[in-house]
């Protein structure tokens, strides 16, 4: 599971996150909801380790992965601005994770890694599994091209993708659908809702749109002011909110 305790970050004198508290067991979908500048993705980013928190704990499998680089807490995410190689293109940007897992230390070094046992046939199994979710995202005919030559969804399709080849503890998603025209919107919505089902792995999921939180989550967090006011099943969220704050953002008939 994911265990957030207590997570308070300042900027400043800016207080950002005022103790945020929050279990999340393995295989639950989580969406975090609330008002542009309320701290989603600053929390994201702290579980991610993209952000120092002020003070609290961040748990991952039971361990406190305070210290922990961004890259060894095995996570996979997708952020409001994707970050892509530029010089690579866009296969071998979806490709990133699963090379930078399967290659130990020696095999890093390219030359000694393409003489090792059983490269080769690595090398096609990392093909398939590009190959297989560019078909999932719409994206097969790109593969080729480097990230200045593609649009902005097109972009987003490309960190999602490389974002889902991999098996994480868990996925952090901040708002991956929001460059997508409605049409694929709704189209990768239901890949990740469907992939969630296959997988059964943990989400955390930011977005600004209350259907996608609504119809993929098991829960949500709604959070107002560096707190979360609320975390239920939406059903709970909306019939029966904790506060008027909730119930107005919500829009929920009370
Ligand atoms: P949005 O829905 O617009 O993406 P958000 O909920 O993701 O908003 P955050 O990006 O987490 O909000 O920002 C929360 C607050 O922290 C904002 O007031 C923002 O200006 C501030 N903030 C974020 N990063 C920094 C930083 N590095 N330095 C100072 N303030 C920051
Ligand atoms: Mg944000």
């Amino acid at each position: 599971g994911l265990i957030l305790r207590q997570i308070a970050k300042t900027f400043g004198e800016t207080r950002v996150l005022r103790g945020i508290s929050l279990d999340i067991a393995d295989g639950e979908f989580v969406s975090l909801v609330g008002p542009s500048g309320c701290g989603k993705s600053t929390l994201l980013r702290i579980i991610a380790g993209l952000e120092a928190q002020s003070s609290g704990e961040v748990l991952i499998g039971g361990e406190d992965v305070t210290g922990v680089r961004a890259s060894d807490r095995n996570l996979s995410m997708v952020f409001q601005s994707y970050a892509l190689y530029p010089h690579l293109t866009v296969g071998e940007n979806i490709a990133v994770p699963l090379r930078m897992r399967q290659l130990t230390a020696a095999q890093r070094l390219p030359v000694i890694g393409s003489l090792m046992p059983g490269a080769r046939a690595r090398g096609r199994e990392i093909a398939g599994a590009v190959s297989e979710a560019a078909r999932t995202l719409d994206i097969d005919g790109l593969l080729e091209r480097k990230p200045g030559q593609l649009s902005g969804g097109q972009r987003q399709r490309v960190a999602l993708g490389r974002a889902l080849v991999r098996e994480p503890a868990a996925f952090l998603l901040d708002e991956p659908l929001s460059n997508l025209d409605a049409k694929l919107r709704v189209h990768t919505r239901a890949e990740i809702a469907e992939l969630h089902r296959q997988l059964r792995a943990t989400f955390v999921y930011v977005t600004h749109d209350q259907v996608e939180a609504m119809t993929m989550s098991d829960r949500i967090a709604v959070m107002m002011g560096g707190e979360i006011l609320q975390c239920a099943a939406p059903g709970v969220v909306y019939d029966d909110p904790e506060d008027l704050r909730v119930a107005e953002f919500i829009g929920s008939p009370k």
